[in-house]
């Protein structure tokens, strides 16, 4: 009883101390992003002779803005998760620089209606971003772990609008074809001819295509109206390689 009324005070006190940075952790870390997008902005400006020297969609930015990046990488990288490179987020792979998230999801010109396949979900993260502009998302993750772990966090986030799902993405997803956009996250010797052939007439797809662990080119596919194919290189860029039995 004689601690009686000193117990209540020193919980508070310690409970204050502990929560408080608690807290902190668990915030939108919005200045962060705010902060991260400059960055974005000055690697923009500063490869606009590759990238035709426009500035970012101001779509694309706001979805940017609004991707808890942090909810994507492993605990022990979250302190890091708005430094503008690529993180770890375990079985060997990653989570994209988030300036290359921004390029090649403004390459792609998304629109609100758009129905949009990506190959290699790995954390969600350019499914989340993507997700913030398009209508729907079908991703496909070839390590069931990443996929199982990708699913679960978009559902947590509310991205209802993302269909992620394990297999192998070289052969893009049949039954939810023709897609208005593809998005491929890891370097593939060459374009998949499957993902060419469910691309839409008028449809665009970015690529990182070159040998594994070497340089790749960041590549910008269009199909025009008539189904033609034209490609051109948009800037050097290295990707973990695309995997599976192709
Ligand atoms: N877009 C991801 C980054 C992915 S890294 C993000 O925002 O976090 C590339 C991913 O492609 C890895 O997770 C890798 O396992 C996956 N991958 C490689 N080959 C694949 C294939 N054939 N089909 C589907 N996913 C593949």
């Amino acid at each position: 009883m004689q601690y009686g009324g000193r117990f209540p005070l020193a919980a508070l006190c310690l409970g204050v101390l502990l929560c408080a940075p608690i807290a902190a952790w668990g915030q939108s870390r919005e200045s962060e992003r705010i902060a991260l997008m400059d960055e974005i902005r000055d690697d923009v400006s500063h490869t606009a002779e590759l990238i035709q020297g426009e500035p970012l969609d101001p779509r694309v930015e706001d979805a940017l803005l609004t991707v808890p990046r942090h909810e994507f990488v492993p605990l022990a990288q979250r302190r890091h998760a708005y430094e503008n490179r690529p993180l770890p987020i375990g079985y060997g792979q990653t989570i994209s620089q988030p300036y290359i998230v921004a390029l090649m999801t403004d390459l792609l010109d998304p629109q609100p209606d758009d129905v949009v396949f990506e190959l290699g979900t790995g954390s969600g993260y350019q499914a989340a971003v993507l997700a913030e502009l398009v209508a729907e998302v079908h991703s496909v993750e070839i390590v069931p772990q990443l996929a199982a772990s990708a699913r679960t966090r978009l559902a947590d986030l509310g991205y209802d609008n993302v269909q992620a799902t394990h297999g192998d993405g070289y052969y893009g997803k049949p039954g939810a074809a023709p897609f208005d956009a593809i998005i491929v996250t890891a370097a593939a010797t060459h374009i998949p001819p499957p993902l060419v052939e469910q691309l839409r007439p008028g449809g665009r797809m970015i690529i990182p295509v070159g040998p594994a662990f070497h340089l790749q080119h960041l590549m910008f596919v269009e199909k025009d109206a008539a189904g033609a194919v034209r490609t051109r290189s948009v800037l050097p860029v290295s990707f973990v390689p695309l995997t599976g039995g192709h």
